[in-house]
């Protein structure tokens, strides 16, 4: 089989989660493969997706008969039918592909999609919860990516108070443990800053440490 330069993307189930998926990678420049069960839903898709097609998940034949296996990433965002999800899945993962992404609706669903081997779970409205509480708990918080249990990257942003101090002047990584991975400004976005740049007002710090830590630099740092 010829190998491919370019990363391959099938989306199967084009609801809002996978469809935005799909509108995305898509917009990105990616090779997308665009499945649905339903033909209307497919039909939406033809002009932001690089291939659609009407085919059943649960289908086998059909999944072979598209070359799924070829591709690099399959992501399953099927929600309400929970049987066909897990059954999709299992395919996938038979097929052996690499990557298999997908969607889960409950902690049942989670069980089972981790043991039949899922690459990544997701869980779309827990995780955007956790993401719009955190925001909502502080103005400084603008995004939130939770790493583990303990660890996260945080995007804050930057007050008054360290407004035209150098990085060395804060020094954050002695005093509250979190490291400041990029500092994006307006439309600019620095990574790895030297030790003596200087924060702006508004600038928004990219910061990754313990949730402990954040927490207390973004209450008594900031
Ligand atoms: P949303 O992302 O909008 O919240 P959802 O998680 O509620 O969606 P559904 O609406 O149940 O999920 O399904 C998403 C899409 O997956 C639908 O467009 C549906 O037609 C498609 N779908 C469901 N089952 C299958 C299947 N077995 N094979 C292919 N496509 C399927
Ligand atoms: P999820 O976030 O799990 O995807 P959903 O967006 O599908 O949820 P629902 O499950 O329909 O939304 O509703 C979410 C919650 O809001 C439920 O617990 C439901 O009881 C509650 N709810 C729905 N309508 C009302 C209402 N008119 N007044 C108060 N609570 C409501
Ligand atoms: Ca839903």
């Amino acid at each position: 089989m010829a190998k491919r330069e370019k990363k391959q993307f099938a989306v199967i189930g084009l609801g809002r989660f996978g469809g935005s998926i799909c509108r995305e990678l898509y917009s990105m420049g990616h090779e997308v493969l665009a499945i649905d069960k339903n033909a209307d839903k497919v039909n939406e898709f033809t002009a932001t997706a690089t291939h659609t097609v009407v085919a059943e998940a649960t289908d086998e034949k059909a999944l072979t008969s598209l070359g799924i296996r070829n591709f690099d990433y399959v992501i399953v965002c099927i929600g309400e039918d929970i049987q066909a999800s897990i059954l999709a899945t299992l395919l996938l993962k038979e097929m052996d592909i690499k990557n298999v992404w997908v969607k889960a609706q409950n902690h049942y669903h989670h069980k089972v999609l981790d043991k039949i081997g899922a690459d990544r779970i997701i869980h779309p409205e827990y995780e955007m919860g956790m993401r719009i509480a955190q925001s909502l708990s502080s103005e400084k918080v603008v995004d939130f990516i939770e790493l583990s249990d303990e660890y996260s990257i945080m995007e804050l942003l930057a007050t008054e108070k360290v407004a035209g101090k150098t990085l060395i002047e804060l020094d954050v990584r002695a005093k509250y443990g979190v490291t400041i991975l990029a500092i994006k400004r307006g439309e600019e976005i620095n990574v790895s800053p030297v030790p003596d740049e200087m924060i702006k007002n508004r600038d928004l710090l990219i910061v990754i440490g313990h949730k402990n830590d954040l927490k207390r630099f973004e209450d008594e740092g900031l």
